[in-house]
């Protein structure tokens, strides 16, 4: 763990102009987060905005103060207005300023006091102010303990509560992964006994498909190839696909944790090309100690957690799987031992 996040409660006995930052395309723990963070920070009387870089998928609208949420994207002026009469900027559920492309000129220019608080691996530094730790969950969690060692536990009522939960669960997979822990079950029932709802969050963000979204699972699932060898599975989605069953963001959310559920495969890739530009997002997942963060810095771009990473490939589908396949062989060993 790394750390200095204590040092800030004496900046927070001040009112600040603060501003709080998603990755772009954020997911349930970037936006819960900083939706927690805004809330937070608020009871505490300072003035605060939570500017996404884009646009999210509709399945975490529902949560307490999105209609607030200042979309980079669409709100420019607005947006690069408020960064720059910004004391404190608070990057959450990222690490480098890389994760927030087109408003990282922004953040550069800034004068802003940098908070990052955050759980992917090799932090850069960027930050005056960082709490960063791999080993937890999700940075839903950490903000719980961040909110705990400011002294201000008692300020977590339902709307914290529940965008909290929110995180843990979409960013444990449902408290599945290893990552869980019981300290995480433990913050979990303290969340409840806050008024977050369990099963209406979970009803809320998983049970939001349509008819098009589950065919378009179905063509994933056709077009998952095993390569049993090397104990990987990948599956591909081109721009043609994703049109016919009227693609919305998120509607690939979560299709690339089905090759892990084959008995026996410990490396799960899903290439997806973009519907406005011209390159392929990957999401890469793995079991066991196989780094699908190391393998997308190396060759992707990208990076992550070591069970769960993204990144990109600017050639064709044909040569982007063509050039995966090849990667294998050198990662053989370290796949079938
Ligand atoms: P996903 O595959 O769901 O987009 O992302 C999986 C994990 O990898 C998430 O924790 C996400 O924040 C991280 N991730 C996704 N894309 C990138 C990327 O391009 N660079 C880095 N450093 N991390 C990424
Ligand atoms: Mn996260």
């Amino acid at each position: 763990m790394n750390t200095n996040i204590q040092e800030l409660e004496s900046v927070l006995e001040r009112p600040q102009n603060v501003v709080v930052i998603p990755h772009k395309n954020p997911d349930g723990d970037a936006m819960g987060s900083s939706l927690a963070m805004y809330h937070y920070l608020k009871s505490l009387g300072h003035s605060v905005t939570v500017i996404a870089p884009n646009e999210y998928p509709d399945f975490l609208k529902w949560m307490p103060g999105d209609s607030e949420v200042i979309k980079f994207e669409t709100k420019k002026n607005t947006a690069k207005r408020l960064i720059e009469e910004a004391d404190l900027i608070f990057t959450l559920d990222f690490n480098s300023l890389n994760r927030v492309e087109e408003m990282k000129e922004d953040l550069e220019k800034s004068k802003a006091t940098f908070v990052m608080i955050d759980h992917h691996e090799q932090p850069d530094n960027y930050a005056t102010y960082v709490y960063s730790d791999p080993q937890i969950g999700s940075t839903c969690e950490m903000i719980y303990n961040f909110i705990d060692s400011m002294g201000h536990h008692n300020t977590i009522g339902r709307e914290i509560a529940s965008c909290l939960y929110t995180g843990i669960m979409t960013d444990t997979g449902s408290f599945r992964f290893p990552s869980t822990t019981s300290l995480t079950h433990r913050v979990i029932a303290d969340l409840i006994d806050r008024g977050a709802q369990n099963a209406e969050i979970h009803s809320a963000v998983y049970d939001t498909n349509n008819l098009s979204r589950l065919h378009l699972l179905g063509t994933a699932l056709k077009n998952l190839v095993l390569l049993q060898e090397y104990n990987t599975v990948y599956i591909t989605l081109t721009r043609k696909e994703l049109e016919q069953y009227g693609f919305k963001k998120g509607d690939t959310e979560g299709f690339v944790n089905y090759g892990l559920s084959l008995k026996g495969v410990r490396f799960a890739v899903i290439f997806i090309e973009d519907t406005l530009e011209n390159f392929i997002k990957i999401s890469l997942r793995s079991k066991g100690d196989f780094s699908v963060n190391d393998f997308a810095r190396k060759h992707y771009n990208g990076g992550g957690h070591i069970n769960a990473a993204g990144g990109r490939s600017d050639l064709s589908m044909e040569k982007t799987v063509e050039k995966f396949t090849d990667l294998l062989r050198d990662y053989k060993a370290m796949l079938t031992v």
